[in-house]
């Protein structure tokens, strides 16, 4: 497969041009053409497969620059969402109408988040669980039109004890979301979180 195989938007093309990225990587080929459909999805991949822009390239060929949060990604770690965070930069600023894609860690001064969220709503939403949904709580971030939402490294969510808060995140969100889970492991103890979110995902293991 190709990357023209996915027939995605122009200033994706562009992005992926300008970062040098040539073809798919497993993961990548794999799984877009799934996700562009709209199906939920595990994918078991270790960091460095090319996860990332798995979920961001089918994100950023849904959104609507006009919308409000679509697509909502967590991860555990402040390192991981920033790395997350550069690289849908990357592709954001090939975009012909400005997408805002916004990254919400803790430590973080939040009544200025809650503030600059009074006037200006990203359309893609980063960061680590707990940060993203003390915003929701605080009905700074409006989450009625989100679509899409990847739980990026599902299992040290787990391990890190963050699983609780991304099921709260979840349940926020609207019903008819397509879930992405990507993952090195599929502990036992994140089933329950599957189950609940998921009827039939498309499982992949790269
Ligand atoms: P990740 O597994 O998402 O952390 O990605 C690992 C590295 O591979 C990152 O530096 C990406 O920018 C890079 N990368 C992702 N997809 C491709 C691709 N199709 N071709 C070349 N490099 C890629």
């Amino acid at each position: 497969k190709e990357f023209k195989d996915f027939d995605f938007k122009p200033f994706i093309n562009k992005a992926l041009k300008a970062m040098g990225f040539r073809k798919p990587t497993p993961v990548q080929e794999r799984l877009i053409p799934t996700i562009l459909k709209g199906k939920s999805v595990v994918g078991q991949s270790q960091t460095g497969s090319g996860k990332t822009h798995t979920f961001l390239l089918p994100i950023f060929q849904k959104v609507d620059p006009n919308c409000p949060a679509q697509a909502v990604i967590t991860t555990p770690s402040r390192e991981l969402a920033y790395q997350i965070y550069e690289a849908a930069k990357q592709i954001a600023k090939f975009a012909p109408e400005p997408i805002i894609v916004h990254n919400y860690v803790g430590g973080t001064d939040k009544q200025r988040q809650i503030e600059k969220l009074s006037h200006n709503q990203p359309q893609i939403v980063i960061g680590t669980p707990g940060r993203i949904l003390d915003l929701i709580r605080a009905q700074a971030l409006d989450v009625h039109e989100v679509r899409q939402f990847v739980v990026d490294e599902a299992d040290m969510t787990l391990d890190m004890g963050f699983l609780d808060d991304t099921d709260a995140i979840a349940s926020s969100l609207p019903q008819d979301l397509q879930m992405m889970v990507f993952s090195a492991t599929i502990p036992e103890k994140l089933q329950p979180f599957l189950h609940k979110y998921m009827e039939n995902p498309v499982v992949e293991v790269v």
